[in-house]
C-alpha cells in the first residue's frame, strides 16, 4: 500500500502530461490541416514542353522544377569517355578547363507572374532555366564584368560549364532553336516569365525592339492574350537586361 500510495502522485503526473502531449498533437494537427488546405494552381500547358530531363510539380502558386543539368545535346565539355562527348575544333573556341558534372538544381518560380514595382538585379548563378534543364546565367562573367573572352569558351551549342562544372547558356541556346524554331519558347526565368528566340513574326528582335529588362508584352502562340516575355537576341545582355520584370522565385542546389 505505501508503495502505491507513493506511485500515485507520478501515475497523476504521468496522466496529466500524456494529455498535455495528445492537446498539442491535436493543435498541431489541426494547425497543418488549415495550411494543407492551400490549392494548387492548375499548370499551365506550356510547360509540357520541358524535355523529361525535368521533373515538374506545382506548390501553391509556384511550379517547381527540378534538373540534373545534363545538356540533351553533344557538348566538347562531356568526359571524353560519355557517348554524348564530341570535339568541337571551330577556329577561337578556347575550351576551358573541367567537363560538365551533374547537379541538382530546383527552381520555384511563380505559376501568374506579374511586373514588381521594384525589378530586382540578377545573380551570378542560374537565373532561369531552358526546355532542356540548363540553367540561363545573366550577362557577367564569374567576376561580375561583361562576358568577352569567356566567349571564346562556349561549345558547339553555346554553352559550357563553369568551376563546379555546371553547365549553362548565356546567350541563345542554339540547340532548342535549331531543332525547334527560332521563334520558339525556350524557358523561362525566375520571375516566371517566358524566354523566346530571337526572331518573332518573320523578323530578328534587337534590343532597340525591348525594354530595358529585354522584354516586351504582345501575344505569342502559346500566350494568346498576351505575356510579358524576353528575347534572346544577338547582342549583349542576350538573355535580361538591367534585372527581372517580375518578381523573382528561389534556386537551390
Ligand atoms: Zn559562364
Ligand atoms: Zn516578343
Amino acid at each position: 500500500m505505501k508503495i502505491l500510495k507513493k506511485a500515485s502522485p507520478i501515475l497523476k503526473k504521468s496522466i496529466f502530461a500524456a494529455l498535455f502531449v495528445l492537446i498539442c498533437v491535436i493543435i498541431a494537427c489541426s494547425d497543418s490541416s488549415t495550411n494543407t488546405t492551400t490549392t494548387n494552381q492548375t499548370l499551365p500547358a506550356v510547360f509540357n514542353k520541358f524535355t523529361s530531363a525535368v521533373t515538374i510539380s506545382v506548390s501553391g502558386d509556384y511550379v517547381v522544377l527540378n534538373t540534373k543539368d545534363r545538356p540533351n545535346h553533344k557538348s566538347a565539355y562531356f568526359p571524353t569517355s560519355d557517348s554524348m562527348y564530341e570535339p568541337y575544333n571551330d577556329t577561337g573556341f578556347h575550351r576551358a578547363p573541367g567537363n560538365i558534372v551533374a547537379q541538382n538544381i530546383t527552381f520555384k518560380i511563380p505559376i501568374s507572374p506579374t511586373a514588381a514595382s521594384n525589378h530586382t538585379a540578377t545573380s551570378g548563378g542560374p537565373i532561369g532555366i531552358s526546355l532542356n534543364g540548363v540553367p540561363f546565367y545573366n550577362q557577367y562573367n564569374g567576376q561580375g564584368q561583361p562576358l568577352t573572352s569567356e566567349i571564346a569558351s562556349f561549345d558547339q551549342w553555346k554553352g559550357h560549364p563553369q568551376m563546379q562544372g555546371q553547365y549553362h547558356y548565356h546567350a541563345e541556346p542554339t540547340y532548342l532553336t535549331y531543332t525547334n524554331s527560332d521563334s520558339t519558347i525556350l524557358g523561362f526565368l525566375l520571375d516566371g516569365f517566358p524566354v523566346y528566340g530571337p526572331v518573332e513574326n518573320g523578323v530578328t528582335v534587337t534590343n532597340a525592339d525591348l525594354d530595358v529588362y529585354h522584354g516586351h508584352t504582345t501575344r505569342t502562340a502559346d500566350y494568346p492574350n498576351g505575356i510579358y516575355h524576353y528575347h534572346v537576341t544577338a547582342q549583349d545582355p542576350y538573355i535580361n537586361g538591367s534585372g527581372y520584370y517580375g518578381t523573382p522565385g528561389t534556386v537551390t542546389q
